[in-house]
């Protein structure tokens, strides 16, 4: 009995190894689907409760239709400036700010001497709108998934992004897309810059001719029946002057505070489908849109205000009438649809204050003070302190040198001080950074991924939660590594996902990952993130 068991157990021990050898397990998929279409939606500023919040109100085909897809429920970034031009950087390269570069929407140049903007390029020009400079991915470190599907397709397949914002076009589009267009609210028509064409194609400056503006002349912002709390209510109104011309620049600074702009996107992002033949070739398609003026409306009256109530809503049904005419034009079957948001808000400080929260409006010329007052106790008197943002403090590097001061010394004063002030959580030192001497906590290494040592400021700061630098107590903003500005939606739908509801930990950097690993491309040059292959098939 005893040599009937053993033997056949000494059999497979030894034939095991040559069996792995000869018969590698085989788990990949040989055969990549191929959708004709693919659409990434980024919604600018979104939290993801909003998705659960405001369900009870959607429509059928409009965020539930996505819903029905693979949905996860703890998507965070893991760094800490959770702005839009990094966010959408992070989304399209699957990395964040320290491989990508796209550290702020606006970085100090030390260098220069001048603030740098995200998406500036001083050799391109606008086209199509006001005269001036143009935009570009040039200060992308690294490609998108939109450039690797043009790359594995010998770039027959056609990549456009869609938005109101410059910066929100330029890097989902990446490098290599066949255009990126944005909205110039000066005239109301959409742009692009040489970097992409010397002029806009037909069916763009028809667009524009058209006026797409002028169809919300006269039209009051009133709540939809069914905004819970607000049904009916005014939300805005404008006021023309006696005799005065619609759409005029006043009134189109006025619409970009409405919902109507999405409804204007989303035109033009179907006459984009319809004119480009986005799906109707034999290579994938990638459209990217980022409907940006959710952050409009949620910066002015922030995330519990019946507007921004009254927004989603709009953005859900807004959004099923251009999934209807999706399906019309390339057919939804066809089609993969992504959504996420390129970061959270936080409520505005009267709210805060008014629940005990926390501080409320974060005193930022007050910090700024007190490391001036820090450093002149230090090391005597001289303009410390050359510029400052959201997110760094920048040094004067000539009185480090007329002082003959170590940088480290008069870092570490600066963060000491920083660190001190009311609403101040952490500061992290240049050097710290560098030399990888940061302390091992979560915090820090949400602010090590948002560092990059070319274009990242000396004293890295972190506020409390509930500190927000607001312009005032009913305005609010994001930018903190805190959950309510880094937890977005992230959503696949498309018969390469299995529905469900994941509650596993997933970040955005996963978003290119996955579309890459579905569309069996090599991963954007930087990708870190995931593919979640729980969600596919
Ligand atoms: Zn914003």
């Amino acid at each position: 009995m005893q040599r009937r068991t053993i033997r056949p157990l000494v059999a497979m021990l030894a034939f095991i190894p040559l069996f792995a050898a000869a018969h590698p397990p085989v788990q990949a998929r040989t055969y990549v689907r191929r959708p004709r279409l693919v659409v990434v939606i980024v919604i600018d500023q979104f939290r993801y409760d909003y998705l659960v919040r405001f369900r009870p109100q959607f429509s059928a085909g409009g965020f539930n239709l996505l819903l029905s897809g693979a949905s996860f429920s703890d998507c965070r970034y893991d760094y800490a400036t959770t702005t839009t031009g990094p966010g959408h950087a992070t989304l399209f390269t699957g990395t964040y700010s320290n491989i990508h570069g796209i550290t702020e929407n606006e970085w100090y140049d030390h260098t220069s001497h001048h603030t740098a903007y995200c998406v500036a390029d001083p050799d391109t020009r606008l086209v199509g709108g006001t005269e001036g400079p143009g935009a570009s991915p040039r200060n992308l470190l690294v490609d998108t998934l939109g450039d690797e599907l043009r790359l594995a397709s010998n770039f027959q397949s056609k990549v456009i992004a869609i938005s109101l914002k410059d910066r929100a076009a330029v890097l989902p589009g990446g490098h290599t897309a066949n255009a990126a267009y944005w909205w110039d609210s000066k005239t109301g028509h959409f742009v692009t810059s040489t970097y992409y064409m010397p002029s806009l194609p037909a069916w763009v400056a028809a667009f524009n001719q058209s006026q797409p503006a002028r169809a919300y002349c006269g039209q009051r912002w009133q709540a939809l029946a069914e905004t819970p709390d607000a049904g009916g209510q005014l939300l805005g109104e404008f006021h023309p002057q006696p005799g005065e011309p619609c759409p005029d620049a006043r009134f189109l600074a006025w619409l970009d505070s409405t919902p109507y702009m999405n409804q204007i996107e989303l035109k033009f992002a179907t006459e984009a489908i319809r004119q480009e033949h986005l799906g109707q070739g034999r290579a994938t398609d990638l459209l990217a849109i980022s409907l940006s003026v959710n952050d409009h409306i949620g910066h002015a009256f922030g995330p519990y205000s019946a507007r921004v109530v009254d927004t989603t809503i709009r953005t859900d049904h807004d959004l099923a009438e251009f999934f209807r005419a999706v399906d019309s034009t390339v057919g939804l079957d066809h089609c993969w649809i992504a959504l996420s948001a390129d970061h959270g808000v936080a409520p505005n400080p009267a709210f805060i204050k008014l629940h005990h929260l926390g501080i409320g409006n974060f005193p930022t010329d007050q910090m700024r003070e007190r490391i001036e007052q820090a450093l002149r106790q230090a090391f005597g008197d001289d303009q410390w302190v050359e510029a400052s943002d959201e997110f760094y403090i920048y040094l004067n590097r000539s009185a480090l040198e007329k002082h003959h001061l170590d940088e480290a010394k008069a870092e570490s004063v600066a963060a000491a001080a920083a660190a001190s002030s009311p609403g101040v959580y952490a500061a992290f030192t240049r050097i710290q950074f560098l030399t990888s001497s940061l302390p091992a906590s979560p915090l820090a290494r949400q602010a090590a991924n948002s560092f990059n040592p070319k274009r990242s400021g000396d004293v890295f700061l972190v506020r409390d939660p509930y500190a927000v630098p607001a312009e005032d107590d009913l305005r609010t903003t994001h930018g903190s590594p805190w959950n309510y500005d880094s937890q977005v939606p992230l959503v696949f739908w498309g018969d390469a996902f299995k529905p469900g509801v994941y509650a596993s930990a997933c970040q955005p950097v996963d978003l290119a990952a996955t579309l890459a690993a579905a569309l069996g491309l090599t991963q954007p040059a930087g990708s870190q993130g995931r593919p979640l292959t729980e969600a596919m098939k």
